[in-house]
């Protein structure tokens, strides 16, 4: 390319997404003339879903700004607590995050995954058309135009997912009110109307059930509860702490 020169300067947050000699300080890019801001950037490595303020010379640019020659651009990460205008909080997770999925449900966060890969143009469908925030560790798919809104997430592990999605997007809570296996709303049950999902066991030592609209699955307070409850506890706990 032989067009325009401008400077980039990214905020260390984005550091992860670009080379090693952009990760400091603001570099030269020869851009094309006519590519948008946003465009530019996403060449560079950096997915918009993770883009906050651009800044132009001190003025602030949407991503639209075709850079002209000389500019300074300043790449700002997204700010936190991240709003999301438009309709109710509610993700779309890609396949490879199934246990973060079952963790926001037992938060009550509204959280729809699929288990199968159904592919990034369905996915990115998917959340245009029922208004969700598509999480993933694929820059490919949140590159995609159709996304409602997208985001990165950054971590492998699911303890420290579930904490940066809480802590980007503040969800409200509700713990104990949705299934983990299909995200339908819990309602509470009598022993009668799970009683065939019971082994003998249980049936004699609960009384307290819920069952998911949608699946009908049972819930009690069994072998898994205490370790479900830390993890209520623990992002309930980090929630009062940022207030
Ligand atoms: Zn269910």
């Amino acid at each position: 390319m032989n067009g325009p020169e401008i400077h980039v300067e990214f905020a260390p947050e984005l550091g992860l997404f670009l080379p090693q000699r952009r990760r400091t300080g603001a570099t030269k890019v020869v851009t094309d003339g006519v590519s948008t801001l946003g465009h530019v950037i996403e060449s560079l490595g950096a997915p918009l879903t993770e883009v906050g303020a651009l800044v132009a010379d001190g003025r602030a640019v949407p991503v639209s700004h075709v850079p002209v020659a000389g500019e300074t651009i300043e790449v700002r990460p997204v700010t936190r607590p991240q709003r999301v205008p438009g309709a109710p909080l509610r993700f779309l997770l890609d396949v490879h995050l199934g246990t973060l999925a079952r963790r926001l449900r037992l938060l009550g966060v509204d959280t729809a995954y699929e288990s199968t890969d159904i592919g990034d143009p369905a996915l990115a469908a998917r959340s245009a058309a029922e208004r969700r925030v598509m999480l993933s560790r694929d820059r490919g798919l949140l590159r995609r135009r159709e996304l409602w809104a997208g985001a990165f997430v950054y971590s492998t592990r699911p303890d420290e997912q579930l904490q940066d999605v809480l802590d980007r997007f503040a969800p409200e809570l509700r713990p104990w009110t949705r299934c983990t296996a299909c995200n339908g709303l819990l309602k509470d049950a009598a022993k009668d109307d799970v009683v065939d999902q019971l082994e003998g066991g249980t049936q004699r030592s609960y009384d307290v059930f819920a069952q998911c609209e949608e699946c009908g699955r049972a819930y009690w307070k069994g072998a898994h509860h205490d370790r479900l409850e830390a993890i209520v506890e623990h992002a309930v706990a980090l929630r009062s702490k940022r207030r």
